[in-house]
């Protein structure tokens, strides 16, 4: 069958048979000339969508990226699959610099990475002339925004750049931040004419989502990881503290566990994260700093220690398990605390000097906002992966079945009467108090700010004291959720009644409230290989041995040269000729020329007698 230049590119360098969600779309649309602004979630492979159209296109495809990490990576990748690219960051030494530059004006690359900051310097301007650039790929595009978290100064230069490309190339632009504001800077600042627009599906249907709510974080932490010794997973905590201590914590339990955040020097960070990406580390414990542009893509789980700060960041994260489109896990270990951590991290956030007075303001209301989601991700009974979907704007089915809400069983338990309590309680008290005040007059503490503010004095006072804070703290998260009552935003949320609330005070609505039959506890997961069927473990060992010894001559990370999931694949079809090899997923031309023969010699010398 005649196959068409970007399947047969797909297969040739990448060895996928097929396109991803709108993969297709996007790659037609350059190739056609048009500008682009795609939206798709981490993981859901970004990246062919640019490098397809490069190596179809005569010219050049320039790449912005952000973090010389990330570069580096994708162009170690690249070139293991065939394609000639190259990066300018400064890690290269001006000797290699010049180097490169000779090298770009002679043809020899398809894909250039750059840094924003290298682009308008003089000699890079100078080349630019001198070549035929087809397309401009802006990666991380949402670092343009200053309303996003990432914003990098250095990114507003890039339309004077295109400016000065004459004719000017296409612009693609690509994110996996879908906030409007944000979206809107992009298309604003970055002058795309016309684009074409996708926002792909946001779901990861092999990534596993739960959220519990341990009494000891260590303990619960332990408990988790003993199941999962031989795969590789990522830990991410909100300080550098924590980082500290989940790490020796770690070390001291056999774990060879390795540590990430902007309190090491460079070199350190710099070995941390090679040692993780090579496996020689199997848990990286980290901050917020780690992560992105880690294309490392057999991460089997992320944990977070701590609730990250918005839904935007914890996607991001989470999405780093599961690359391959491997079953992973995401699992997030909630304790109220984490909130207060993350206010105080709010307002003592350095201010973005860009903006004035008033712009800080609204930066700052619309982090607490974004807080309260995610406080909420983690008290809801609901569909988890429904929750995320739904905030970003995607309708979803109450129900996906892969959750830790999904897997609970759940009673439902009429609370009228406690919801009665709630709603007259923060009544009484004036609508003044946060929540934790209002658990504390309910439960009647003495506590010093209660009592000399004469809260005591309330009929609501004392009227919970059987009830556990928890147990208080789920049923107001409920009626929150539910519209009865609201968390005003800010430094010092304060609870307030919504008019629905007078039909729970009157009798009128009854309120239920889901709570778990039984702690799910542990549930270890038996390790992958020896549950999964259809092919033979030591098979796959023997192929994981050869892989690591290949990676370790060529200096690059395993996953570059096969991934997990290429390899069971594998060891399911048991290739023995070139043309069965190629059948592999994940198998392209290059790779079957460097490493084909190899692997194919150890399938041969382990195919069962009778076969
Ligand atoms: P993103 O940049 O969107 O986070 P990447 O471009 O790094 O994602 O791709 C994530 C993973 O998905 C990579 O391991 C890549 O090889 C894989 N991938 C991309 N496209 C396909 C496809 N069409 N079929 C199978 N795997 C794919
Ligand atoms: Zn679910």
């Amino acid at each position: 069958m005649e196959q068409d230049i970007k399947h047969r590119l797909l297969k040739e360098y990448f060895g996928h048979s097929a396109f991803r969600e709108g993969q297709e779309d996007i790659i037609d649309y350059i190739m056609s000339g048009r500008d682009a602004l795609c939206i798709m979630p981490t993981g859901a492979g970004k990246s062919v969508c640019y490098q397809i159209p490069a190596l179809a296109a005569d010219g050049v495809t320039i790449v912005i990226s952000p973090l010389i990490s990330l570069m580096n990576d994708q162009v170690t990748g690249l070139i293991q699959s065939g394609v000639k690219a190259a990066y300018l960051n400064s890690s290269l030494t001006s000797g290699q610099y010049m180097r490169a530059l000779d090298n770009i004006r002679s043809g020899k690359y398809k894909i250039i990475y750059v840094a924003p900051e290298r682009l308008m310097t003089e000699s890079f301007l100078a080349v630019c002339e001198d070549i035929d650039i087809s397309v401009v790929a802006v990666d991380e595009a949402h670092c343009v925004s200053q309303w996003g978290q990432d914003f990098r100064p250095s990114y507003l230069k890039i339309p004077d750049f295109i400016d000065k490309l004459e004719p000017r190339p296409v612009v693609a632009a690509f994110t996996a931040t879908a906030t409007s504001d944000v979206k809107d800077d992009i298309l604003r600042i970055l002058r795309l004419h016309d684009p074409f627009q996708i926002t792909t599906g946001f779901d990861r249907p092999n990534l596993f989502f739960s959220v519990m709510k341990p009494k000891n974080k260590s303990g619960e932490l332990l408990d988790l990881l003993a199941g999962r010794r031989e795969s590789s997973g990522i830990i991410y905590c909100s300080t550098r503290k924590k980082v500290e201590e989940v790490c020796e914590l770690l070390k001291a339990n056999g774990y060879a566990a390795t540590r990430y955040h902007a309190g090491l020097s460079e070199t350190e960070r710099r070995q941390n994260q090679e040692d993780f990406v090579y496996d020689r580390s199997t848990v990286m414990v980290a901050t917020n700093a780690f992560g992105m542009g880690i294309d490392k893509s057999n991460v089997s789980y992320v944990i977070h220690y701590n609730m990250p700060k918005n839904i935007e960041s914890y996607y991001q994260e989470a999405g780093r398990a599961g690359r391959d489109g491997e079953e992973a896990e995401c699992i997030l270990l909630y304790s109220p605390q984490d909130v207060r951590i993350n206010k105080f991290m709010i307002d003592n956030s350095e201010p973005n000097p860009e903006l004035d007075t008033q712009q800080q303001a609204a930066v700052r209301e619309l982090d607490y906002k974004r807080l309260k989601y995610m406080t909420i991700y983690c008290t809801t009974n609901d569909c988890l992966r429904g929750f995320i979907l739904k905030y970003f704007g995607e309708k979803q089915k109450s129900y996906c079945g892969k959750c830790s809400s999904c897997l609970t069983r759940y009673e439902t338990k009429d609370a009228t009467i406690e919801a009665q309590k709630i709603i007259s309680c923060i009544i009484r008290a004036g609508q003044r108090y946060g929540r934790k005040m209002i658990i504390d007059i309910l439960r009647g503490s003495k506590n010093d700010r209660l009592t000399s503010a004469g809260l005591d004095r309330l009929s609501t006072y004392g009227i919970m004291s059987d009830s556990s804070e928890n147990s208080i703290r789920s049923i107001i998260a409920c009626l929150e959720e539910n519209g009865y009552i609201v968390s005003t935003e800010g430094e010092y949320p304060v609870l307030k009644i919504l008019p629905a609330s007078s039909d729970i005070l009157k009798g009128k609505t009854k309120f239920e409230i889901k709570i778990p039959k039984e702690r799910s506890g542990k549930e270890k997961k038996p390790d992958k290989k020896e549950s999964s069927g259809g092919f033979s473990a030591a098979l796959y060992e023997k192929l994981r041995a050869l892989r690591g010894q290949l990676a370790d001559q060529a200096h690059v990370p395993a996953y570059v040269i096969f991934s997990n999931a290429t390899l069971e694949d594998m060891c399911r079809r048991m290739p023995t000729t070139d043309e069965e090899f190629l059948r592999v997923s994940g198998v392209g031309r290059k790779k079957l020329e460097f490493y084909g023969s190899k692997f194919m010699d150890v399938i041969r010398q382990n195919i069962p007698e009778n076969k």
